[in-house]
C-alpha cells in the first residue's frame, strides 16, 4: 500500500485527430498500468493504419490552412499560451506523469512539467527573432533565402520524460509552422493526451496537432507513410535504425536522439563534495532512466577508494519507493518489461566478475511495483556487457584509471556518443580532455545544466542532427534561395 492518495484521477487515452478525441475504428484498446502499484490506470486506444491515415490526412489538410499563414506574433502568442496552460494544469499533469512513469512526484512537478512549459515559452520568444540569409554578390546579383515549414512531421517519443520530450519537439515544429502527428510511448500515454487538448484550448487550429496511440507498429505506420515529410524521433538506437529503413523509400528528413552509455570522469583534483552530490543525481535521478545519466564512472586511482566510500554511503541513504511521497528519491521503473531488462543485467554482473557495493536486487520488502535498489558495481572488465550496454536503470559501474590518455581511450571506446561529464580543478586539463571526448554534450564540473539555445544531441550511434534553438529551426524548416540578377 502506498503512502499517499491522489485526488487527480487517471484518464483513458483516446487518439486526437482533427481537434477531436476519437477511439480506434475497431474499438481496440490496451491497458495502461501504474508501475508503482501494478494497478490498471485505464485503457488506451490502440491505433492502426486506419487511425494513422486519418491523422496524417488531417495534418496534410491543415498544412494548407491558416496555421502557416498566421502572423508570426499571433502564432507566437498561441505557443506562449500553451506554455501558460501547461503551468495552470501543472499539478494534474505532474500527477498523471508520475502515475504513468513511476517517477517521484516532486521530480515530475519541478523538472518534467516546468521544463515542458518552458519549451513553449522559449520557442515563442525564439521564433520572433529568426531571420533569413541575404548576400550581395558584387554588382552581379542579390541572393536571399525564404523559409517555409517542412510540412507534416511525425513526432515519436519514449517513456522516460514523456511530456518534456514531446514538447521539446512539438514547440519548435509548431513555431516553424508545421503540422504534426504525435506518437507517445505506449507505456506513458496520459500527459500527451492532455497536451493535445491544451493546444486546441490555446488556439491551435484543428488538424495542426494530431496524436495516435499504439505500439511500435503504429509508429512504423507513421514513419513509412508517403504523406509524412519528416520524422523527429527519440528512443533506442535499434528503433532509430528501423525508422531509417522505413523512411528511406520516401526520403524523409530525420532527426534522431538515441541511446547513450555516458561516462562520468573524475580526476583526483576535483572538489569531492560537488562530485558526490552531482554524481548521485547523474547516476540515479529519474531511476537512472535519463538518456544523459552518467552510468560509466571512471575515477582516478589515487581517490578511487575515498570516492567509493563516500558515494556508496550517500547512495545507501537514498529513499526508494512510493513516488507520491515527497521524501522519495528513487521511484519505480517504468514497466514490467523494462524492470525485467534491468534485473537481467543485475544477474549478469556477477557472472562478468562484478561486485555489488550496494543494491543489485529488487527493493527489499516491496510486494508490488517495479522497484530496484540503486546499484553500484565494481570489478568489471572494460569489455563486459554491463560496462558497454545501455541498462537505463539505477545501475552504475565504477572503474579506476591512472592517466588522462588511458581514460580517454576507454571513454571513447563505444559506439555511443551522447554526453559526458568530467570533474577536475585544472582548467587546462578540463578543456584538453573535453575537446577529445566523442560526445555531443560535455559538462565540466556539473551535469544536466541546459540552455535551450545550445545544440542538443549525440554523435556516433547516439543520434543524427541536433535539437535546440537554431538547430531545431533548421530541422523543422525548408529553405529556398532566391537570386535576382542586377
Ligand atoms: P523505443 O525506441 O523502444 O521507443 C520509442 C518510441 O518509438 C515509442 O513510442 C515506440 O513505441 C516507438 N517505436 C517502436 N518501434 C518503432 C518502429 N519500428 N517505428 C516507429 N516507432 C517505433 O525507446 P524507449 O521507449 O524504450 O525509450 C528508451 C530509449 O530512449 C533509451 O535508449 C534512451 O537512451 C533513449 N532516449 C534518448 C534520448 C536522447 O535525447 N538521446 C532522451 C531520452 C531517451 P512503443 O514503445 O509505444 O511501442
Amino acid at each position: 500500500m502506498l503512502a499517499t492518495e491522489t485526488k487527480v484521477k487517471p484518464i483513458d487515452c483516446y487518439h486526437y485527430i482533427d481537434g477531436q478525441y476519437v477511439p480506434s475504428k475497431n474499438g481496440k484498446t490496451f491497458e495502461n498500468v501504474n508501475p508503482a502499484t501494478e494497478e490498471v490506470l485505464g485503457v488506451v486506444s490502440e491505433g492502426g493504419k486506419e487511425e494513422v491515415d486519418l491523422a496524417i490526412k488531417a495534418a496534410r489538410k491543415a498544412i494548407k490552412g491558416e496555421w502557416r499563414k498566421m502572423p508570426l506574433r499571433k502564432r507566437s502568442a498561441i505557443l506562449r499560451k500553451i506554455g501558460d496552460l501547461i503551468l495552470e494544469r501543472k499539478d494534474e499533469l505532474a500527477m498523471l506523469e508520475t502515475l504513468d512513469t513511476g517517477k517521484p512526484l516532486w521530480l515530475s512537478t519541478n523538472v518534467d512539467i516546468d521544463r515542458a512549459a518552458y519549451n513553449f515559452h522559449f520557442f515563442a520568444d525564439y521564433m520572433i527573432s529568426v531571420g533569413n540569409e541575404a548576400y550581395q554578390q558584387d554588382d552581379i546579383a542579390i541572393h536571399y533565402s525564404v523559409s517555409r515549414p517542412v510540412g507534416v512531421v511525425g513526432l515519436i517519443n519514449p517513456w522516460n520524460l514523456p511530456l518534456l520530450l514531446m514538447t521539446w519537439k512539438l514547440a519548435p515544429a509548431l513555431a516553424a509552422g508545421n503540422t504534426v502527428v504525435m506518437k507517445p510511448s505506449e507505456v506513458t500515454p496520459m500527459t500527451a493526451t492532455v497536451l493535445a487538448q491544451i493546444c486546441t484550448d490555446a488556439g491551435v487550429p484543428d488538424g495542426v496537432v494530431n496524436m495516435v496511440h499504439g505500439f511500435g507498429e503504429t509508429g512504423a505506420a507513421i514513419t513509412s507513410h508517403p504523406d509524412v515529410d519528416a520524422i523527429a524521433f527519440t528512443g533506442e538506437t535499434v528503433t532509430g535504425s528501423a525508422i531509417m529503413k522505413a523512411a528511406a523509400p520516401t526520403l524523409k528528413k530525420l532527426s534522431f536522439e538515441l541511446g547513450g552509455k555516458n561516462p562520468n570522469i573524475i580526476f583526483a583534483d576535483a572538489n569531492m563534495e560537488d562530485v558526490i552530490e552531482t554524481t548521485l543525481r547523474s547516476s540515479f535521478m529519474n531511476q537512472g532512466e535519463v538518456c544523459l545519466c552518467g552510468s560509466r564512472i571512471y575515477v582516478e586511482r589515487s581517490i578511487y577508494n575515498e570516492f567509493l566510500e563516500k558515494f556508496v554511503a550517500k547512495t545507501k541513504e537514498l529513499k526508494v519507493g512510493d513516488p507520491l511521497d515527497p521524501n522519495t528519491n528513487v521511484g519505480a521503473l517504468v514497466s514490467k518489461e523494462h524492470y525485467n531488462k534491468v534485473l537481467s543485467y543485475l544477474e549478469l554482473a556477477p557472472q562478468e566478475g562484478g561486485t555489488f557495493l550496494t543494491g543489485g536486487k529488487p527493493l527489499e520488502g516491496s510486494e508490488k511495483g517495479y522497484f530496484v535498489e540503486p546499484t553500484i558495481i565494481t570489478g568489471l572488465g572494460r569489455n563486459s556487457r554491463c560496462v558497454r550496454e545501455e541498462i537505463f536503470g539505477p545501475v552504475v559501474t565504477v572503474l579506476p584509471f591512472d592517466t588522462e590518455e588511458e581514460v580517454l581511450e576507454q571513454v571513447n571506446d563505444t559506439h555511443y556518443g551522447l554526453s559526458a561529464s568530467l570533474w577536475t580543478g585544472d582548467l587546462k586539463r578540463a578543456h584538453r580532455v573535453a575537446g577529445q571526448i566523442e560526445a555531443g554534450m560535455i559538462w565540466i564540473n556539473t551535469w544536466f545544466l541546459r540552455d535551450l539555445r545550445t545544440p542538443f544531441g549525440g554523435m556516433k550511434h547516439s543520434g543524427i542532427g541536433r535539437e535546440g534553438g537554431a538547430h531545431s529551426f533548421d530541422f523543422y524548416t525548408e529553405l529556398s534561395n532566391i537570386t535576382i540578377k542586377l
